[in-house]
């Protein structure tokens, strides 16, 4: 498998890298991000989910009436309204942070200060520039700085952020801000292995090839700490 690595640290840095309209078709077709933050709208949460989903579900209509589908086929007619509750309430559910988990923490009875992984997490989401799937792994750790989060915690901030259009990198960057706050430590580290289907299915249609990015704070920066990740996730080689 070809394994592509995108290095954060130095995007990470300018979060908000400002970018003039004619850049914004080559960012799109070569899937660079512009900022950690998902970029949403001022006046994002005025309509009301219902009120997007009839939006929504008008705009799908005329996407397919433009295509020229009929949309009096019984297979179809029910799609728009169908569409327009899968984005709002399923695979962009995400974008409402109102959906966040909360994530309680516990004390650390067992006095448990070790590295925790937390590996193989699945996840879907969509690439933010085409609008197709997004999945794969994600792999996250933490090493505790006296309090701990519940595991199935750790899935579910993978998947909220994994609900939002994306990017690889920007995903990791969310998961991995998201548990240095919650846990109240820098020493975190977040691994995605993911495929994309803008790239498989279309575009250059490579069948095979996966994209990985990393992020690595605190401890994680240390080579011993990394050596440790790597040998519990069976990584040979490093990210
Ligand atoms: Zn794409």
């Amino acid at each position: 498998m070809k394994q592509k690595e995108i290095l954060l640290s130095s995007l990470l840095k300018d979060k908000s890298i400002s970018l003039s309209q004619q850049n914004a078709d080559e960012i799109g077709n070569d899937h660079l991000f512009t900022g950690a933050e998902t970029p949403m709208k001022k006046d994002a949460f005025v309509l009301s989910e219902e009120e997007k989903i009839k939006k929504i579900a008008a705009n799908f209509t005329e996407i397919m009436d433009t295509l020229g589908l009929d949309l009096n086929d019984d297979s179809l007619k029910g799609t728009p309204l169908r569409v327009a509750k899968m984005y709002v309430k399923e695979i962009f559910s995400g974008l409402d942070p109102n959906q966040k988990p909360d994530a309680a923490l516990f004390e650390n009875n067992y006095k448990y200060d070790q590295m925790l992984v937390e590996k193989d997490i699945s996840f879907y989401s969509n690439c933010e520039h085409h609008f197709v799937p997004i999945f794969g792994k994600a792999h996250v750790a933490y090493i505790s700085s006296g309090k701990v989060i519940g595991l199935s915690k750790l899935n579910r901030i993978v998947q909220y952020f994994a609900k939002r259009p994306q990017v690889q990198e920007r995903l990791t960057v969310q998961i991995a801000q998201e548990l240095q706050q919650v846990l109240n430590t820098k020493d975190v580290a977040v691994i995605i292995d993911a495929r994309h289907l803008c790239v498989s299915s279309r575009g250059v249609q490579d069948q095979n090839s996966a994209t990985v990015t990393s992020f690595y704070d605190g401890k994680f920066k240390e080579e011993v700490t990394k050596k440790e990740l790597f040998s519990y996730l069976g990584m040979k080689t490093e990210y």
